[in-house]
């Protein structure tokens, strides 16, 4: 069986957290925690990275440094995982959702101006499969309304628009590491943070409201509860984790990157006689190959194809289920405008094995039988 996923693994893992157990450095913020965040912030060129226990709590940190209260509005897709939604719903705010675009399953630039109201507080992009949003127009919208831009850029870690990595664009940027990203520590993620001005605020919040990461550095002598906050730090054993693939970055990307450019290679023929669609990555964007994905022709035709897959050894998964007609979204939320793209699109697509070490034959493969599937 060719499984969806294999989480990440280089083979200095479990060298790093040895290293951690046996010096007795298993709490957060320890020297892994730090070097992980250095990498990013060296990678990426914002102002602070700080790895945190999920990207969910990585985007509540962000609701509470935005400030975002009870009665505010949020844009974002509709097409995105939960986690986007709930850390907005949990301050009391309700999500707004707009129809994406079905070229990139992104949120459509061009609806958002017609969703803002005097409650809107903030725009939450979702850079699908590792492909940028269209970053200026949102900027653009968000500095005409004095609104504060948040990205999920859970899947585009590596990913550039217009040559600056995704997450550094808004005010902060959520990354997730959990086993299903491109890289990985279990559950865990990264708070991105463009503004000198807020890094303070945003270690306060991670460390329960206290002000002991300034303690940590020297730079205080004692530590006191200052603000409202929680605990959104990660041990240092899952840091070592995504450590030893944060040094093998260039090399997991590459391998990825031939997989993607493989798939797309061999399954162009079939998108061309106009049987499936395959992902469009817009100029100015530079992907990560976080995801292959086709679209085909409707829902019961996406079944057939999933099962004849499965029939033959391939493990192939849809993706989500539009938040606006879930319970939760009907309960918190509201859609803008007319749903011409969301839901249509959402039930064409599936997704392809894609991993770490899946192999150019095992690429190969899968696409001979979805060929096969389509003659
Ligand atoms: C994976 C993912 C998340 C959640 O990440 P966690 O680290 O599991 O909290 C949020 N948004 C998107 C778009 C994701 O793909």
């Amino acid at each position: 069986m060719i499984t969806f996923n294999v989480p990440p693994y280089t083979g200095k893992e479990m060298e790093y957290i040895r290293e951690c157990v046996e010096n007795r450095k298993i709490c957060g913020d320890g020297p892994y925690t730090k070097k992980c965040n250095e990498w990013i912030e060296e990678k990426t060129h914002t102002a602070k990275c700080l790895l945190t226990t999920s990207c969910t709590h990585a985007t509540e940190m962000a609701a509470l440094l935005a400030g975002i209260q009870a009665g505010d509005e949020v844009i974002m897709p509709s097409y995105t995982f939960v986690s986007t939604a709930d850390a907005f719903v949990l301050r009391g705010a309700a999500p707004v959702f707009v129809d994406i675009r079905p070229d990139t399953m992104n949120l459509d630039e061009n609806l958002i101006e017609a969703a803002i109201t005097d409650r809107t507080r903030a725009i939450v992009p979702v850079h699908y499969a590792g492909v940028s949003c269209e970053m200026d127009k949102i900027m653009e919208l968000a500095e005409k309304y004095h609104l504060t831009v948040i990205e999920d850029a859970a899947q585009g870690i590596m990913s550039t628009y217009k040559g600056r990595a995704l997450g550094t664009f808004g005010a902060y940027g959520c990354f997730s590491f959990h086993e299903t990203k491109n890289f990985s520590m279990g559950e865990g993620g990264a708070l991105l943070i463009r503004d000198e001005e807020n890094i303070e605020d945003a270690e306060i919040i991670r460390e329960k409201g206290t002000n002991r990461s300034k303690y940590y550095r020297g730079q205080i002598d004692k530590y006191t509860w200052i603000n409202y906050g929680s605990s959104y730090l990660p041990s240092d054993m899952n840091a070592a984790y995504l450590y030893a693939q944060l040094e093998m970055a260039e090399e997991i990307t590459a391998a990825r990157m031939a997989c993607w450019d493989r798939y797309y290679a061999n399954l162009l023929p079939l998108a061309r006689a106009g049987r499936i669609e395959l992902p469009a990555v817009p100029e100015g964007c530079v992907h990560n190959a976080h995801m292959f994905y086709i679209k085909t022709g409707d829902i019961e035709e996406r079944t057939a194809l999933i099962s004849y897959l499965e029939e033959r050894q391939v493990h192939s998964v849809f993706h989500y289920i539009p938040l606006h007609t879930a319970p939760a979204g009907l309960k918190f939320g509201r859609f803008h405008g007319e749903d011409r793209y969301t839901t249509r699109e959402s039930e064409r697509l599936l997704r392809l094995p894609m991993f770490y070490r899946l192999t150019l034959d095992q690429v190969d493969y899968i696409c001979s039988q979805v060929q096969a599937f389509y003659e």
